[in-house]
């Protein structure tokens, strides 16, 4: 099951690649977690990263492409896998093409969760990461049950650096003029499928695997 996550910062990717992990057995490769825990170990691409990411700017991409090809390459990529935050541009799209048709494993589906720009912006500033685990809470909207503090593994939340409203308001740019495309890229190709990321965590992740069983042939279980 070889599944790339579409949708803007703050959409649900994160939440939803989560349970996609447990739904089908495959890891998760998150971009931007990669890069984050390179930023954190000061390695040479974590410093060359820092700056785009706090401005909210895209990592140029051949230090993405060379990050996600040895990714993909791990053992545990093998039978699938979940991509969260990547392709971002039509560049990354066709290299992930590229190395797909390499080991001959072609992808299943672009899952796109759509939500307004509004809903984002109010979901991003209240965002609540766990430094621990990577759960993600919602100040407003999906609180944790102790303040600061992660209901999955009691690590401790903070709000992501790019999470602020300047960084913000570049990020969704970026999103609109380079990801975005990317939706028709994989319309046209018939491996979209949209779903609404308005509602309750467990009602979309519902939409999202009814949606990708039937996509693939597979019986409900
Ligand atoms: P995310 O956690 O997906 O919101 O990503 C956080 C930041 O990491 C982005 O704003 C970019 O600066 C960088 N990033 C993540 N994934 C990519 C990617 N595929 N290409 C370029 N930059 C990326």
């Amino acid at each position: 099951m070889r599944i790339v996550l579409l949708g803007a910062p703050g959409s649900g990717k994160g939440t939803q690649g989560k349970r996609l992990v447990e739904r089908y057995a495959i890891p998760q490769i998150a971009t931007g977690d990669l890069l984050r825990s390179a930023v954190a170990d000061d390695t040479p691409l974590g410093r060359e990263a820092k700056g785009y990411m706090n401005a909210g700017q895209l990592v140029p991409d051949e230090v993405v492409l060379g990050m996600i090809r040895e990714r993909l390459a791990a053992a545990d990529a093998a039978d699938g896998f979940v991509l969260d935050g990547f392709p971002r541009n039509r560049t990354q799209a066709e290299a992930l093409d590229d190395m797909l048709r390499e080991v001959g494993q072609p992808l299943d589906v672009a899952l796109l969760i759509d939500v307004d720009i509004e809903t984002l912006k109010k979901r991003l500033l209240g965002r609540l990461t766990c430094t621990r685990c990577g759960a993600v809470f919602n100040a407003f909207t999906n609180a944790p049950q102790a303040e600061g503090i992660c209901d999955y593994c009691g690590g401790e939340l903070q709000h992501r650096a790019d999470d602020n409203e300047d960084t913000i308001s570049a990020r969704l740019e970026v999103y609109d003029a380079q990801t975005k495309p990317l939706v028709e890229y994989y319309a046209d190709r018939g491996e979209l499928i949209r779903v609404s990321g308005i509602g309750e965590i467990d009602g979309i992740f519902d939409i999202i695997v009814t949606d990708i069983d039937a996509r693939l042939g597979r019986g409900a279980g």
